[in-house]
């Protein structure tokens, strides 16, 4: 008895609201504005598109400025259409700050390179600085090409705070490509924070990071925490470890 009650509430509903979508227009769910800008899209994912701000194409570094002191220039190796860390002299940074981008960054590490773990290979994308050193949150550079490591601090792990979700390094001497969507952090008048940086990177293709919450800057040691700050530039590491520096080119960036 008490199911014919509620069939019959049911199928009464279902024919009102059947009704109510006689009644409406499919109009009335139409948005003809604001109308998205137009971009022309490059040849392949790796080709900038129209909108693109390029930080590296190739012949110089006039976008970016040493970290250590943002008056003087980047003086990593631009050779041969890549540039080459200079480990001598330490982490660049761009000119220019940003807050939420779509980035693409491409880099290889050498056919030659030696050590293991995290002494192979390792740089890293700061996908903002936050000052001198490795302040910031640091998205893992490394040879993770069959190189045992914590899987918290290989390619495409945000750096001791997630782990990536696959393996698709390939092996040194190849050129490999970062596409990073990253949202910047928010923060309330008082400082305290509001919203937490995210951060989808998609490494040779695949998704190793989807929509990940940093829980603040990356840390070598301890855990992090947040602290308010605003926009901010792009970083490359420079790390100090002795194997062979890599090597970047292609860089460019879509702010959102
Ligand atoms: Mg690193």
């Amino acid at each position: 008895m008490k199911y014919k009650i509620l069939l019959t509430a049911v199928l009464a509903a279902s024919a009102m609201m059947a009704n109510a979508q006689q009644t409406a227009k499919p109009e009335e769910t139409e948005l003809w504005s604001p109308e998205p800008k137009v971009v022309t899209p490059g040849k392949t994912m790796a080709d900038a598109p129209s909108d693109a701000i390029i930080l590296f194409n190739g012949t110089d570094l006039s976008q970016w400025v040493s970290a250590q002191d943002r008056t003087q220039p980047a003086d990593w190796y631009v050779h041969d259409g890549i540039v080459t860390v200079n480990k001598n002299s330490g982490n660049i940074e761009t000119k220019q700050l940003f807050t939420n981008y779509q980035l693409h960054i491409e880099w290889r590490i050498p056919a030659d390179i030696t050590g293991s773990g995290q002494a192979r290979g390792n740089s890293g994308v700061f996908l903002a600085s936050l000052g001198k050193g490795d302040a910031g949150y640091e998205l893992q550079v490394l040879d993770s090409y069959k190189n045992k490591t914590y899987v918290n601090g290989m390619a495409g792990s945000i750096y001791k705070q997630f782990i990536p979700l696959a393996n698709p390094a390939r092996p040194p001497g190849e050129w490999q490509t970062y596409d990073v969507i990253w949202t910047a952090p928010t923060f309330n008048a008082d400082g305290s924070l509001n919203m937490p940086a995210r951060a989808t990177v998609i490494y040779n293709g695949v998704v190793v990071e989807n929509n990940v919450s940093l829980l603040g800057p990356t840390m070598y040691i301890g855990k992090p925490a947040y602290k308010a700050h605003g926009p901010a530039p792009i970083k490359l590491q420079a790390h100090g470890d002795k194997s062979e520096p890599l090597s970047f080119r292609n860089i460019w960036v879509r702010e959102l």
